[in-house]
Parts: C-alpha cells; structure tokens; sequence
C-alpha cells in the first residue's frame, strides 16, 4: 500500500488486494478525524472489490442471484465494526425527526425480540469464535427479526449499508436463502473483507478487544460508547495509519502474508 500525498488534503493510494492493486485518490480533512470518517473511504474500496469479483465470476459463466425485493439476508446477523456503527449512528442522526423516531422504534422492537431470546451476551463476546458464531448465527436467523433499515424487502440505506451486506452475494438460487438447513448455499467469497481492518484498528486505537457489534444492537452499543464516536483524532495520522494497517494485509493476487483474525460474516 501506497499512501502520498500530493497536496495538504489528497492522498494518492495504492492498494494491494488479492483482486489486484486498487489506486485512487482520497480526500482527506487535515481536521480532527471520528473513527466514522474512515468507513465511506472502506466503503468505496469494498464496491470496487466486489465488482472486481462479480466481473470474474460472470467471465465464468456465473451470475449473482441477489437483487432488490429479496431482503431475505436482511433477516440475518449482520456484523459491524465499531466504526461502521458510528457512523450508522452518525447517517441516522441527520435524518428528519420523524424518520429517526421510526428507525428508533424498529431498532427498539428488533432488540426487544433479540433480548427475549438469550443470546445478547453470546452477540456480544469478543471471543465468539468460528466454532460459536455460527450456531449463535442460526438461532438468531430463526428469530426473524427484519433489519430496521429493511423496507418493503429491500435496503433503505443501499449506499450506506455495512460491509458485511455488501460483501454479502450468493449465485444460488434466492429461494434456498430462506431455508438454509436445507440448501448449500453458494456464497461469493470475498477475500479482503475490511470490516476487519475497521474492527482492529479500533482495538489498536482504544484498547478494545476485537469485536463486533449485531447491527439491530447497534443504536444501544452506540448510547454506551458515545466518547469514542466523539473522539477526534489528528485527520491525516488516522487516515495514514489505518492505509498502514491495510497495507498489512494480503498484499497480491494469490498470496497472503498474514490472515486477518477471523471475521464473523453475514452467513449461514
Ligand atoms: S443494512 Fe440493508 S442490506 Fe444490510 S441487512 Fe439491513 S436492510 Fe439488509
């Protein structure tokens, strides 16, 4: 990875991935920074990533099968970094009152069914491993609780949802999504997925331990961290330091030097 800068606010990058380099230009505020200013920079980078892999799987003859109208994934444990959960927080804060008090009282109603269930403590451990994540995911799938941004089936937030729902693509049918006991499921392997990076680099910066947050938990998990959302950081030492962090990890197509610690996905 190759972070310069070319004037006190733009930064030349370049990103080693195993889908090949990734370069652009980045704006970045010399200002104080939030941890949330960093997630549409991951954001961008993920879109690029995943139309790289869509455009491989079509070369061989595969299709993704998602597409608007089935919010059957919706349904599932989505995962987000602490970051992305700022900054969720940060885009609901600027909708009108009206539409917040809506959003509130379906994250509200979507907790409730979560808590009634007894697995907020398991949603929650930074050392839910891949054994324990995956029968914590099944249950709360079986729950059926709607994202709250879930409208008419289809994501209210399309441009803003986490990375989870946008590394989130499966080429089989999108009725087995429903039934996933049944079905093997074909999901699109995503091999740089940097909700890790955000989440790591929170516990570098706070101390944290690596964790997670279930996004229909994230308004509450939010409410009890609100220094650090409001923490500000140097602009520029941020954004440097977190391209450092990425520029750690898989660095070229087919090789990986370091595997990120695993990250809990929107999968059953
Ligand atoms: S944020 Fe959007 S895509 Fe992700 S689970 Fe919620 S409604 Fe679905």
């Amino acid at each position: 990875m190759i972070a310069e800068q070319s004037n006190p606010d733009i930064f030349v990058v370049e990103i080693g991935t195993p889908l090949g380099k990734i370069k652009g230009q980045v704006a970045v505020d010399s200002n104080p920074m939030r941890l949330a200013e960093l997630v549409p920079i991951v954001y961008g980078i993920t879109d690029i990533m995943v139309k790289r892999t869509m455009d491989r799987l079509m070369e061989g003859g595969k299709n993704i099968s998602c597409g608007p109208g089935c919010g059957v994934c919706c349904r599932q444990l989505v995962p987000v970094s602490p970051p992305e959960a700022f900054f969720l927080v940060e885009m609901m804060e600027s909708m009108s009152k009206g539409e917040q008090s809506e959003m509130m009282h379906r994250f509200d109603n979507a907790a409730q069914i979560i808590k009634q269930h007894d697995i907020v403590d398991a949603l929650m451990d930074p050392s839910l491993d891949d054994d324990h994540y995956l029968p914590v995911a099944r249950k709360y799938f079986s729950l059926q609780v709607p994202c709250p941004f879930l409208e008419n089936d289809s994501c209210s937030i399309h441009p803003n949802r986490p990375v989870a729902c946008r590394d989130y693509n499966v080429t089989s049918p999108p009725s087995w999504c429903s039934d996933p006991a049944m079905h093997d499921i074909e999901k699109v392997s995503m091999p740089f997925p940097l909700s890790i990076f955000l989440a790591r680099f929170t516990a570098e910066l706070t101390g944290w331990k690596l964790h997670f947050i279930p996004l229909a938990l994230v308004p509450e998990w939010v409410s009890e961290n609100i220094a650090i959302k409001n923490r500000q950081w140097p602009g520029v030492d941020l954004f440097q330091r977190f391209m450092s962090l990425i520029g750690s990890g898989p660095s070229s197509a087919g090789e990986k030097k370091e595997s990120p610690e695993s990250i809990p996905e929107k999968q059953l």
